[in-house]
Formats: structure tokens, C-alpha cells, sequence
């Protein structure tokens, strides 16, 4: 009798491990349709150094395939670049909506609440409303209604955004965990969360937010130096079925990038439960690849390569963060887990 009740509970939880079946909720890239762009930079239009075709000579000259010249409040004309697009280089237009708190009852201090339209065809004024929240969340829907894609900008800049104010807000893609701007705070500080972990938060309230690297480039002309906003210090690696701009939004919007600084993946991909991350090894460099899930735990860090990770069902996301031995790095975006329907 004992044992044929064990035989029934062996079988019931076979069933049951079964039935729950989950589903790992990303893509597999290989090395062959990644495109390297700069969704963040600036020209003379507005405070950069450099005129709109030199900076996008600078890049096109340095290996990337599609740049977004997004000035302040301003639409920088793509036409006026179109020598430089060719089967290797495109230009997406865009604009940094640049608002404030300046209409909020009570500030005590400026706060930038600035977010990129990506891939709109007509400039976006800012709009100031009386809350932090109802100001990023107009501009998101100004944005939105002018078939832009929506990617806030650099949160801890004077330490303006917090999780819980972009947790109330609708119709956002992309934020930037990386932005290469001396003065954005991207590593937070005793009172404020650096960026990873407003992005754990964030994950973790079930918001589907990709995080993005840019330059934030302001100095193109000038020097050369690290207190100033030079290009290629952050980027993305896109994976597209070509290199088009609907072609290359869509897969932003999808979350079909990884974010660098420096780390090269050559291979990501998800084979049953096992996530497997490829680094392209720069001479003798070492890789350390952390795998975070929910609230920011750390579910396991290994130097291997590739770094493997097995997916389960009782996770709720996983993403890697690289950081090699010289202090470069990437970011995957997470991998979602849910149960199948
Ligand atoms: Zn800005
Ligand atoms: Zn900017």
C-alpha cells in the first residue's frame, strides 16, 4: 500500500513538473546581423562642437553603422548627411526632449528630465507639467503620437529619475544604463541607485525596459580627454535582419541588442533552458559574467567562456552584465521567463 502510494506521488509530480512548462523569452544572435550605433549624440544644432556631418563622419569613420545626431529640443536634418549613407552607414533622425521641473511647486533644485525621440521626422518641444512624473510622461506621449521610440536619457544626471518615479510611466522602451557623459552618475552613490540597479527595479516591478549604452557625444572637435564628452565610449550592437531604420528600431524596441563599453559578444543563445553568452576574447583579457535575477541578486558569476547559465522556471528574469579585466563592459538584455499558455 505504502509503496503504491509513493508509485501515485512519484507520478503526480511528474505530471505536475510536466505540466509546468515555461518558456525563455529572448532571442539567439550570432555574429553575422549585429549593427553598431550610437542612439545619443549632439551637434551644433544644439551644444556640440562639431556640425551635424562631422559627427556623423566620426562615426561612420569609426566602424559604426547607424548614429541618431539627437540635439536638444531640435530635429537635426538627415537629409543634409546623406553623403555619408551607403550600404554600411545609415542616420536616424531624432531629438533629445530636453524638459525640466521648472514647473514644479516647490523644487528645490534643477532636475533634467530629458528623453530621445528616436526616429521622429518632426521636433518635439518639451512639455513642463507640474509633477516629475506628468512631465516624462507628456513627453513620452508627445513622443509616442509622433511614431517616435521612446528611450530616457541618462536618470541619474544631476540625480533626476528615480525607479519609483519611472515605474508610473507608460509607453518608455529604452533607458540608458550606460551613458558616456563625465557628469551623469552612472554608478549612483550612497543615496541614489546606480543605473543597473533602477534597472533591476524596475525589472522586478514587471516593467519590460531594455537598457541602452550611448555616448551622450558633445566634444567631437575638441580634445580628446575623459572630463570631456568625446564619442565611441557607449554603444549598442543591434541585430536586425538588415541594416534599415524600421528594421533597426524594431529590433531596439524588441530588446534585440546588447549594450557595450568595450566587451564584444561573438554568439547569445538559448538552447532549451541553457543561455550561453560568447565573448569575442581581446588578447589576453578576462571576462567576469554575472547573472542577475529579480531585485538585483546575483544567481551566479563565472570568468568561463562562454559564460553558461541554466535557465529555470521559478525565475522571473535573468540578464549577464560582463566586466573584463580592463574595465570594459556589456550588458545583455534580460531574459524573461513565463509559463506557457
Ligand atoms: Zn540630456
Ligand atoms: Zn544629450
Amino acid at each position: 500500500m505504502k509503496k503504491r502510494h509513493v508509485l501515485l506521488c512519484s507520478l503526480f509530480l511528474l505530471f505536475f513538473a510536466c505540466a509546468q512548462r515555461y518558456e525563455f523569452e529572448a532571442t539567439n544572435f550570432d555574429q553575422n546581423r549585429w549593427f553598431k550605433g550610437n542612439t545619443h549624440s549632439h551637434s551644433t544644432n544644439s551644444d556640440g562642437d562639431a556640425p551635424p556631418l562631422s559627427v556623423a563622419h566620426w562615426y561612420k569613420g569609426h566602424g559604426y553603422h547607424f548614429l541618431v545626431v539627437s540635439d536638444h529640443d531640435t530635429l537635426t536634418d538627415v537629409a543634409s548627411m546623406q553623403s555619408l549613407v551607403d550600404s554600411t552607414f545609415i542616420l536616424i533622425p531624432g531629438v533629445e526632449v530636453s524638459a525640466s521641473n521648472r514647473n514644479v511647486p516647490g523644487r528645490k533644485k534643477t532636475k533634467s528630465l530629458h528623453i530621445n525621440a528616436l526616429n521622429v521626422t518632426q521636433t518635439i518641444k518639451a512639455i513642463y507639467d507640474t509633477t516629475i512624473i506628468g512631465t516624462l510622461q507628456k513627453n513620452i506621449d508627445a513622443i509616442t503620437a509622433a511614431g517616435g521610440l521612446v528611450q530616457i536619457n541618462h536618470p541619474n544626471y544631476r540625480w533626476s529619475i528615480s525607479a519609483d518615479e519611472m515605474k508610473h510611466l507608460n509607453g518608455y522602451h529604452l533607458f540608458e544604463i550606460y551613458n558616456g557623459h563625465p557628469n551623469v552618475n552612472n554608478l549612483g552613490s550612497k543615496l541614489h541607485p546606480g543605473t543597473e540597479r533602477l534597472w533591476d527595479n524596475l525589472l522586478s516591478s514587471g516593467i519590460k525596459v531594455y537598457g541602452v549604452a550611448s555616448d551622450d557625444a558633445h566634444t567631437v572637435a575638441g580634445d580628446f580627454i575623459p572630463l570631456n564628452a568625446n564619442p565611441g565610449r557607449g554603444w549598442v550592437m543591434v541585430h536586425a535582419a538588415a541594416l534599415t531604420t524600421s528594421d533597426i528600431i524594431s529590433a531596439l524596441q524588441h530588446g534585440k541588442f546588447y549594450a557595450s563599453t568595450g566587451v564584444e559578444l561573438t554568439r547569445l543563445s538559448i538552447d532549451q533552458d541553457t543561455l550561453k553568452i560568447r565573448i569575442k576574447q581581446r588578447w589576453d583579457e578576462a571576462y567576469r559574467t554575472a547573472f542577475i535575477g529579480s531585485n538585483g541578486l546575483v544567481l551566479k558569476t563565472t570568468e568561463a567562456n562562454p559564460a553558461v547559465f541554466t535557465l529555470s522556471g521559478n525565475l522571473q528574469y535573468v540578464r549577464a552584465s560582463i566586466v573584463s579585466s580592463n574595465g570594459f563592459r556589456a550588458w545583455i538584455q534580460p531574459v524573461f521567463v513565463r509559463k506557457k499558455s
